[in-house]
């Protein structure tokens, strides 16, 4: 195994955690947890418009059902590759078990270029990926829901092929979150990711003895999770200073107006051209001066290459593993707060998790109660991570991961070894 993959990253994240807990747990139980229950490649060959069949590789990673079915989004890129998905779904596991959701961890992987498929062949292989993993997904298996490459569309497209191959009129109970509400989806799920980073980057900030109002911020990455981040961080009074996606960067010291920016991107679906700041090199941008970085784009962005540069003192990880171990190190040296992922972007699979309550209860929530909740269960969590990491004097995402960990291991344990 390469050193610089996720799926290395993750290795590293949990044998770290496993040390911490050797005396607590037998040594064979912490073993299992390294290797997920279950990884498969799935070979899809769709008739795309042009009439011709195309081959397309698809990947589906339980990790760990230990808390309930395996929970994750599918990521449609060109790179993603199995020991990503693995890594994902086994990060996936900590996350539900952190945001105390009755879910294990599970991801899917397309590849695939999202961005350069036409509609019309974008749901042709969603639908051809959903028949082919129709085994792995079921509300008591496996529940997928977005993630980079894939949106709510998507999630609809999966229900309705999964309705249509079971003859029924719906699906009894709740086969896909992060679909449109229309469907069965619940509001506020869209934003959820991007609420719960802006919630826990405000708790961390009273944290570092400071307040959000007034504070500058540098977001990376404008697609579901960076807009929203950054639009609700501008809401509460943040100077949003810095914003890059993957084709470059946008700086401006007394701030960019978010909800404009916000507009023109709906229209342009770009960056670059808005009128309110000058256009930087997106990577530049990490480094430049902040006190809030929101890495909310692609995994392996804050390296030993560039953290001993990175001038913000709180990084909120939007996306997932943005940080390399390497990295994580030399930002922990230098006083600079990290709030991991398991706990900064957990706001939407907790989201999830009240799609899937709604459905499976046939009840109806509404945006306010979504929220509400949200925001509850983001303070309350970060509240217990932080106290934990000051009491054992841990990072805070060692203390996420023990608190996460301990909890699969207890499931594990109480389940016991015997099928
Ligand atoms: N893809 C999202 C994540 O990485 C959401 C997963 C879900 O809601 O199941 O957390």
């Amino acid at each position: 195994m390469s050193e610089n993959t996720l799926l290395a990253h993750a290795m590293a994240n949990y044998n770290r955690t496993a040390a911490l807990l050797k005396g607590e747990f037998a040594e064979d139980l912490l073993d299992k947890m390294h290797q997920p229950q279950e990884r498969s490649e799935l070979i899809l060959s769709p008739q795309l418009a042009d009439g011709k069949s195309r081959v397309f590789h698809a990947f589906i990673v339980h990790h760990s059902s230990a808390l309930g079915p395996c929970k994750g989004g599918i990521r449609m890129t060109a790179g993603v590759t199995l020991d990503d998905v693995n890594a994902l779904a086994m990060e996936m596991t900590w996350k539900c078990a952190l945001i105390g959701v009755p879910f294990g961890g599970g991801k899917s992987g397309i590849v695939a270029d999202a961005e350069s498929l036409s509609s019309y062949d974008k749901e042709t292989l969603i639908r051809s990926f959903t028949r082919n993993a129709q085994r792995h997904i079921h509300p008591l298996i496996y529940v997928p829901a977005p993630d980079m490459g894939t949106n709510e569309r998507d999630m609809g497209h999966i229900k309705d092929t999964i309705t249509y191959s079971l003859g029924h009129a719906t699906t009894q109970g709740c086969y896909v979150t992060g679909k449109p509400v229309i469907l069965g989806g619940i509001p506020g799920r869209r934003e959820a990711t991007g609420r719960g980073v802006a919630i826990a980057t405000a708790a961390a900030m009273v944290a570092l003895g400071g307040k959000l109002a007034g504070a500058t911020a540098i977001v990376q990455g404008f697609g579901n999770v960076g807009s929203v981040a950054a639009l609700l961080l501008a809401e509460r009074g943040v100077r949003v200073v810095g914003i890059a996606d993957a084709r470059g960067g946008l700086h401006n010291p007394d701030g960019i107006d978010v909800a404009a920016l916000a507009a023109y991107f709906a229209k342009q679906r770009k960056l670059a051209g808005f009128p309110g700041a000058r256009a930087v090199d997106g990577q530049e941008l990490l480094t430049m001066p902040c006190d809030i970085l929101v890495p909310a784009a692609a995994g392996n962005q804050i390296t030993k290459d560039n953290a001993a540069r990175i001038q913000a003192k709180l990084v909120a990880e939007g996306a997932n593993g943005p940080t390399t171990p390497e990295a994580d190190a030399i930002l922990e040296k230098k006083g600079v707060l990290v709030i991991p992922d398991i706990l900064c972007n957990a706001g939407g699979v907790f989201v999830s998790y009240l799609e899937f309550t709604q459905e499976t209860q046939q009840e109806q929530m509404t945006l306010a109660d979504v929220n509400t909740r949200l925001e509850q269960r983001m303070k309350d969590r970060f509240a217990q991570v932080h106290e934990l990491a000051r009491e054992r004097k841990l990072s805070l995402r060692q203390a996420a991961m023990l608190l996460a960990v301990r909890r699969v291991a207890q499931a594990l344990e109480a389940r016991g070894n015997l099928p």
